[in-house]
């Protein structure tokens, strides 16, 4: 309903050619829902909830067909299932049993990947065609406030979406997306967000974020997964922003956009912000150097998330821009929680505040009386300092108010997991807050939130003390010549555990990238690498939190699509022993 306001103006565009506006992205929509609904069973209620429609997947490349595919399932009163382009087949399938997927809206070379697939599972498949994008577009530049100005109004598919978006009532509480977690942790789980959730966070960030009609954001996410879907395209959308699609990441494609375009929002995570300053430190003229320092001072917006951004990297944006990337915290599960602002002090290794409508807790781990404070994002939570104040890892000096694990309430949270009753339950405490299974803590003057890691594998207990392996890389991160560090704890019997640091030289970073690694500025060797980073341990971290076991590794550490890294997957990999 939002981007039918503004029918009139460019929705999306691909940075290799081709572009339409918000009218002829409904109108294909509303053409795709027509021939969808000849393929959907009727009703198809596989998990017994009352309101959710057939669950519909979406195989495209980033691009119109895959926009106008959501916006087609909505109309039909589906719910919208993105599957990941990038994922082997047994993924895939695995998906579309898990979600009782019964019909797939793909494009062609999708068709072709999937057809074996989704006929194993029994899902119909059905081409978005091409064609509907193509041709002239009657509603670019046509006001926006009129209802009636387009060369071919009377076409009934059209009066479709119209109708939709004159319509005042919609069913908040049915199901509108499931979107897959990470899987960091294990396998992914099927987050099934409502209408009303959706609507829920992107009021809230587009609010606060600021985003304007003409906003143009450079989309080079993967998009099944919330930062590339909800923060990015779905808030462009709602705010009558346009989308500019790069097919796939490299950071020279990124740049040569921000050089030449209208782009003012850029997204992405950590590791695709890294590439961007290596490309620009290693790979461009002063001349090409100079145009991207004025590219990335342009942009109004760039966001930062999905991962911990070490503030080496933050600096090194910062220098290279002016600008300080905002990082935010979220989860599949959550959408958006916590949000350095958008209008005053964004602080490097924090995520800033509740966002608006966000309720938080902190549960304290250590008591099992769970004793907690709450705070939220309308400015009414104060925070109190009733919990015990803990020690914290780097020597910053910074009273910490609360440390635990962050709970979240509020009308942004997913319904259920799909299929999976009994995670749902668990995954809320009695007062319907939900369990992020992440540690943080609440510091500084004036308080934000520090994300000190998942409580399952980022959080070490060494001696009695709970130790943050993001704290550590972020120390470790700050030698020059360091490119990654990934820190785990071992099992120790004195200790419990003891810390563990994997370190990914830059020369090693830069050779895996294609670069030449003889060539690169590496001043020292591995022995004096690791005697220097001992030495920088002892000057930033407290003695508990030094590493015990080293390791140099001679590539990039193993991430996912999101650029997170596994670190069971890592502890099983390089301590098989221990493991
Ligand atoms: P799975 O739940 O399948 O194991 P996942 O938790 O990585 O995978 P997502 O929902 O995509 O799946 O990611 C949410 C998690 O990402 C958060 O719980 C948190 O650990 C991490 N995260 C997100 N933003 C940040 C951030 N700014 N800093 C640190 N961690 C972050
Ligand atoms: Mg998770």
């Amino acid at each position: 309903r939002a981007a039918a306001r503004h029918k009139g103006s460019l929705a999306v565009k691909h940075t290799t050619g081709g572009s339409c506006s918000f009218g002829k992205l409904l109108d294909s929509s509303a053409s795709i829902k027509a021939e969808l609904q000849r393929v959907l069973p009727a009703a198809n209620n596989k998990n017994g909830s009352s309101c959710d429609g057939p669950r519909v997947g979406i195989y495209a490349e980033p691009g119109m067909q895959y926009v106008a595919a959501t916006y087609a399932a909505w109309m039909a009163g589906a719910v919208a299932v993105p599957l990941a382009v990038s994922h082997p087949p047994q993924e895939l399938d695995h998906v579309i049993r898990d979600a009782g997927i019964s019909a797939v809206l793909t494009s062609s070379s999708g068709h072709d990947k999937l057809k074996d697939v989704a006929h194993a599972a029994g899902a119909a498949l059905h081409l978005v065609q091409q064609e509907l994008f193509e041709g002239s577009d009657p509603w670019l530049n046509t006001s926006s406030s009129s209802s009636s100005s387009s060369s071919s109004s009377s076409n009934a598919e059209q009066q479709d979406w119209q109708e939709i978006a004159c319509s005042s009532t919609s069913d908040a509480s049915s199901g509108a997306l499931i979107v897959y977690t990470s899987g960091t942790t294990g396998r992914p789980k099927g987050a099934l967000h409502t209408h009303g959730s959706l609507a829920a966070q992107v009021e809230c960030l587009t609010r606060a974020w600021q985003w304007q009609p003409s906003d143009v954001m450079l989309h080079a996410l993967p998009l099944h997964h919330v930062h590339g879907i909800i923060n990015g395209l779905y808030c462009a959308h709602y705010s009558g922003a346009a989308i500019s699609f790069l097919p796939k990441f490299s950071p020279a494609a990124v740049w040569q956009q921000l050089m030449e375009g209208d782009v003012s929002v850029l997204m992405a995570v950590p590791t695709m912000y890294s590439y961007l300053l290596s490309h620009y430190e290693s790979h461009m003229s002063p001349e090409e150097q100079h145009a991207a320092r004025a590219a990335a001072a342009r942009l109004r917006l760039t966001v930062s998330g999905s991962a911990a951004a070490p503030v080496p990297l933050l600096q090194r944006w910062q220098g290279l821009s002016g600008q300080r990337l905002l990082e935010r915290y979220g989860m599949t599960e959550t959408g958006m929680i916590l949000s350095n602002p958008y209008e005053g002090e964004r602080r490097p290794g924090f995520v800033g505040l509740p966002l608006p409508g966000v309720e938080v807790k902190v549960v304290e781990q250590s008591s099992s009386s769970s004793s907690s404070s709450s705070s939220n994002g309308n400015g009414n939570g104060s925070a109190d300092a009733s919990n015990e104040p803990a020690a914290s890892n780097e020597d910053s000096g910074a009273e910490v108010l609360r440390q635990g694990e962050l709970a979240v309430r509020g009308p942004m949270l997913f319904r259920e997991y799909w299929g999976r009753p009994q995670a749902t339950t668990e995954a809320f405490d009695g007062e319907g807050y939900f369990l992020t299974g992440d540690t943080v803590s609440l510091e500084g003057s004036p308080p934000y939130y520090r994300i000190l890691g998942r409580s399952s594998v980022d959080i070490i207990k060494s001696g009695g003390f709970k130790i943050s392996a993001l704290d550590i890389e972020g120390a470790l991160l700050h030698h020059a010549d360091v490119a990654e560090a990934a820190v785990l704890g071992l099992p120790d019997e004195a200790l419990g555990e003891v810390v563990a640091a994997l370190i990914v030289p830059k020369a090693a970073s830069k050779s895996a990238a294609g670069g030449d690694a003889a060539s690169c500025d590496v001043a020292v060797s591995g022995d004096k690498l690791l005697g220097q980073l001992k030495g920088l341990a002892r000057r930033e971290l407290a003695s508990y939190c030094l590493p015990r076991v080293w390791r140099l590794l001679d590539a990039p550490l193993p991430r996912n699509a999101m650029g997170k890294v596994n670190k069971k997957q890592l502890l099983k990999e390089f301590f098989p022993a221990q493991a």
